[in-house]
């Protein structure tokens, strides 16, 4: 018996252009581009790019660049500045293609789903690819503001952090601190939902100051549509909203809140005045949705800040029986918020600074609008902190099986059933915003149907009387699975 422990293989999977190297001029777009020879002598290193190469390597992990530039150019360059770092290059022209990256890893004896692996990059494109790889990413951001190449987004600071990355590294010396402490680098509530502590929220936008009076947005954890890494809280998000909700769940999410507000309230750059929250429509189920979570963070909060004043601040009209969700646009959202919630009648918020609460975030609309609002009173700063943002949503690498047959070539897309919290696999139909036939799966491949060699992906069912869910291959007439069922837990 060998007792020897296997030593764990990490990987990075890193872009070059504007992560390793200094390149976004324009001018160099027919070299990237391989109309031309690439004259290395002409691209810039980042200053610690290797030596952050090289540290990596001491952690253990092997770097494989993938780059959608052409190989005349890509090959040239790390040929001349990180062939000693590097065991291979990807020149993936259509990034994020996530099919073609998982056969190159497959010809390089690489298994990411057995490994530890990041993918690093600095634009939307990065974080897809890491996405469809089910792998934790983190979006770069080394250039100073200036004019920058607008090819693959880099620049594009609000789409860029909708991607979703599980972290944000703006020097070399916070990405290795990320492979370090994976753990304590997750957002705030994220980290809270793995057991650890952290005081890092994501900026969905940057931060305005006209006039000297601070905008700022902050967001908490991720909501994920589609494949994600395995720490987005989207399971966690749908709790939230249910009626059966526990306890211990709302005692974790104020704990979280409340590390990040004891660092803004230690942060002298700005005294906050009002701690308030986005409050729940008569209609809203759970009842009392947020203003629970806010009676619980205010509890403790006052016994450490006696001086921040915990108050209502807005109210929502009555009757209002739609909700914010449901509207379909920004402008729509901006609208319906505007018209249905109204500030509290006698409030002074001259000069004042007000830190607001709520539970989600899509594209700002809400905190625009009530912003709006509490500046016509007067209102100085102001921090509206969501817990959660809704990220983009990304593909899967799997065609759907009824549309194939058909000569379709559709990909599902991951799904989370709001009740269950149990994810599944969906050609998205019209009535759910899609173009597919509806077919869906659970992902889960049969493990009968494996060992003969094929893949089949079984459905999740319900038992009628007991209630019980089980995984199903179903046979003929209802699919061309074995018939194999297996419980779930
Ligand atoms: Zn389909
Ligand atoms: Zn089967």
């Amino acid at each position: 018996m060998e007792n020897r422990p296997l030593l764990e293989k990490k990987y990075l999977l890193i872009d070059l252009d504007g992560t390793l190297t200094d390149t976004a001029d324009i001018a160099l777009k027919p070299m990237k581009d391989g109309q031309v020879q690439t004259d290395v002598s002409q691209i810039q290193v980042f200053q610690g790019a290797t030596e952050f190469l090289a540290e990596a390597k001491n952690l253990g992990f092997e770097c494989i660049i993938v780059s959608d530039s052409h190989p005349r150019y890509v090959d040239p360059i790390v040929r001349e500045h990180f062939s000693e770092y590097c065991t291979a290059v990807l020149s993936l022209a259509d990034k994020p293609n996530t099919l073609k990256t998982l056969n190159f890893l497959q010809e390089q004896n690489i298994d990411i789903s057995s490994s530890t692996c990041y993918v690093i990059g600095d634009s939307w494109l990065d974080i897809e690819l890491g996405r469809g790889l089910q792998v934790p990413t983190v979006l770069t951001a080394f250039y100073e503001a200036r004019n920058l190449e607008i090819r693959d987004g880099i620049g594009d600071y609000v789409k860029n952090t909708k991607s979703g990355s599980t972290y944000f590294a703006q020097n070399y010396s916070s990405l290795l601190d990320i492979l370090k402490n994976p753990l304590q680098n997750l957002l705030c509530l994220e980290a809270k939902f793995m057991g650890t502590v952290s005081c890092i929220a994501r900026k969905p936008r940057p931060d305005d100051v006209p006039q000297g009076r601070l905008t700022a947005h902050r967001i908490l954890a991720r909501q994920s549509q589609g494949e994600c890494d395995k720490y987005h809280a989207t399971a966690k998000y749908f709790e939230f909203g249910q009626v059966a909700r526990t306890q211990e769940l709302l005692f974790l999410i104020r704990d979280a809140v409340m590390t990040y507000l004891e660092l803004v309230l230690e942060t002298q750059s700005y005294l906050w005045d009002i701690f308030t929250y986005v409050p729940d429509k008569q209609t809203t189920q759970p009842a009392n949705k947020m203003g629970e979570l806010f009676d619980l963070i205010v509890n403790q909060i006052r016994q450490s800040r006696p001086a921040l004043s915990c108050i209502s601040v807005f109210e929502w009209n009555n009757g209002v029986d739609s909700s914010t969700r449901k509207q379909s646009t920004a402008e729509d959202r901006r609208r319906f918020i505007d018209n249905n919630i109204n500030l509290l009648d006698g409030l002074d918020l001259k000069g004042k600074s007000i830190i607001i609460l709520d539970d989600q975030y899509t594209t700002g609309a809400t905190a625009d609008t009530l912003l709006e609002k509490l500046r016509a009173k007067g209102a100085k700063n102001i921090l509206f902190i969501a817990l959660f943002q809704l990220i983009n949503s990304v593909d899967s690498n799997r065609d759907c099986p009824k549309c194939l047959a058909n000569g379709l070539n559709k990909l599902l897309q991951l799904k989370i059933n709001r009740e269950t919290g149990v994810k599944f696999y969906s050609c998205v139909p019209p009535k759910a915003q899609g173009d597919g036939c509806g077919y869906s799966d659970s992902g889960v491949l049969c493990p009968k149907c494996s060992q003969e060699g094929m893949n089949k992906y079984m459905k999740e069912r319900t038992n009628s009387q007991t209630g019980n869910k089980f995984y199903s291959c179903p046979k003929p007439p209802y699919g061309d699975g074995c018939g194999y069922t297996e419980n779930i837990e």
